[in-house]
């Protein structure tokens, strides 16, 4: 492991309105953990910042000792990005002030607020962003990477929602970036990550949204998920704008809120979400109701903050993950199959396999559904056969899939499936990284190389 001069320590330690936690520190077992348990690393320091001149004091530490940077923004990355070994974690958790202007409907957000807490502070004028369905997860990173929500096909991704951000580049400078001002490095932002620089502040574009919904599921115990997927992608194919589906298989956790019978029984489940007049909601989400026989139906009115947190307790953190993901052109037959297949073979109880429906005003690629197959299991004994799932799920659906990924989905996968992930972006943002970070200071990330 990697020993700092303490000497050194402690003037950054000093410099810093937040704090630095360090090997031996009663809290440094807990500060260095993030939301994946399977990834178990070291950090050689953990800085909270707390300020601009914070993470400038950070980047400029990190250079002249050489270390290998990750950037924390929530610690949701299932990859791992929001940590590394034997470097400098700039943990941004201590920046997590917002602020929301009603009248023009922006909210100016700190990279260290998690997604509850945005939805909170815009709920109260009953306006929303796009966000992400567990209410842990970070504004930062999510945003960064695109940002799938149940309000995207109605207003786009998280990222299409920005106006601008200030950030913080590999070599200290503070960067305002929007479609005005430097409008490149702003598209950028909007595609390639945390590449080109630790963005401070984000200002969103918010919209009228509930505050009451209508939204929730409906479940269907799992031998059914040939016919249901079938209803579904008809169903989905003719949904409006303001509806955004989720498709979840799984066994039902052990939750007590779930009556007796339910509980770890595998199901398939259509999650929806209407953002629009409840009226028209009620016809949209009509003919799912009324499909089959659901052993659930959970769609009503509610919170949209609740809604928000649906997923939550499904979610925890401390578990193991493994992910895959791949974009679908179509629901197919032959991708329903490779679904039913995965459903049937998953080796974990906790694991989960998800299809959101993009469109609308979601576009990813013009992919009509992004899949993931979330393997998630809580004994590092067992890793193996879980991984080995996920992975032949990935191999299964391939030949059913469009090309790309959605990065915030994405693994340790390798620079192939990277570069193809960002598609035919690449080679701009390979540009643009060139510009902002020649020497690919940040690189912990899912990463553009600079190009040559
Ligand atoms: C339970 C769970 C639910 C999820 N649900 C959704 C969902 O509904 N929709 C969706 O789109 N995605 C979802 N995701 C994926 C999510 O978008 C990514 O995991 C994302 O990276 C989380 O952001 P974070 O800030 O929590 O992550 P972190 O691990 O902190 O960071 C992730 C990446 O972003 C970079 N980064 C973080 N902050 C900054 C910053 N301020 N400046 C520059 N770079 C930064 C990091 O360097 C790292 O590369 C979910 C993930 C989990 C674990």
């Amino acid at each position: 492991m990697r020993s700092l001069d303490h000497v050194a320590v402690t003037q950054f330690t000093k410099r810093l309105e937040g704090t630095v936690i360090q090997p031996g520190d009663a809290d440094f077992d807990q500060a260095r953990r993030v939301w994946n348990a399977m990834i178990d690393k070291t950090p050689a320091l953990i800085a909270r910042c707390a300020s601009v001149d914070d993470v400038k004091a950070a980047i400029e530490f990190a250079r002249i000792h050489e270390l290998r940077v990750a950037v924390r923004g929530g610690g949701h990355s299932a990859a791992g990005h929001g940590t590394c070994d034997d470097g400098l974690v700039i943990d941004l958790s201590p920046m997590r002030a917002v602020q929301v202007d009603p009248v023009e409907r922006i909210a100016v957000v700190q990279p260290g607020l998690n997604w509850g807490d945005l939805d909170r502070a815009t709920q109260t004028y009953g306006l929303a962003v796009t966000g992400g369905i567990v209410s842990e997860t970070g504004v930062a990173g999510l945003t960064l990477g695109g940002g799938i929500g149940w309000l995207m096909r109605k207003h786009g991704l998280t990222a299409d929602n920005l106006l601008s951000a200030d950030l913080v580049t590999a070599d200290g400078q503070f960067l305002h970036a929007s479609a005005e001002q430097n409008a490149e490095l702003f598209w950028g932002l909007q595609r390639g990550g945390g590449n080109f620089g630790i963005v401070t502040e984000f200002r969103f574009r918010l919209h009228p949204v509930g505050p009451i919904v209508l939204a929730g599921w409906v479940l269907y115990p799992q031998e059914k998920t040939p016919e249901v997927l079938r209803f579904y992608r008809d169903y989905a194919a003719a949904a409006p704008n303001e509806l955004t589906t989720i498709v979840i298989l799984r066994r039902l956790p052990h939750l007590p809120k779930l009556p007796p019978f339910l509980r770890g029984m595998p199901v398939i489940g259509v999650a929806v979400c209407y953002a629009g007049v409840i009226e028209a909601g009620e016809r949209v989400v009509q003919p799912l109701r009324a499909f089959g026989l659901p052993l659930v139906d959970g769609i009503g009115l509610k919170p949209y903050v609740v809604h928000q947190t649906m997923f939550d307790a499904a979610q925890p953190p401390g578990r193991h993950h493994y992910w895959k993901t791949a974009y679908l052109p179509k629901l197919s037959d032959a991708a329903i199959d490779v679904l039913v297949d995965g459903a049937r073979q998953m080796t974990s109880p906790l694991s989960v396999l998800a299809v959101y429906q993009l469109g609308g005003a979601a576009r990813l690629e013009d992919a009509a559904f992004c899949v993931n197959a979330d393997a998630a299991w809580t004994e590092p004994a067992g890793s193996q056969r879980h991984i080995a799932w996920a992975r032949e799920f990935g191999t299964a659906i391939e030949p059913c899939s469009a090309t790309g990924a959605y990065v915030n989905f994405l693994g340790e996968e390798g620079e192939a499936r990277t570069r193809s992930a960002y598609r035919e972006n690449y080679d701009r943002l390979a540009a643009l990284k060139k510009t902002y970070d020649p020497d690919n200071f940040f690189r912990v990330n899912q990463n553009i190389e600079p190009a040559a």
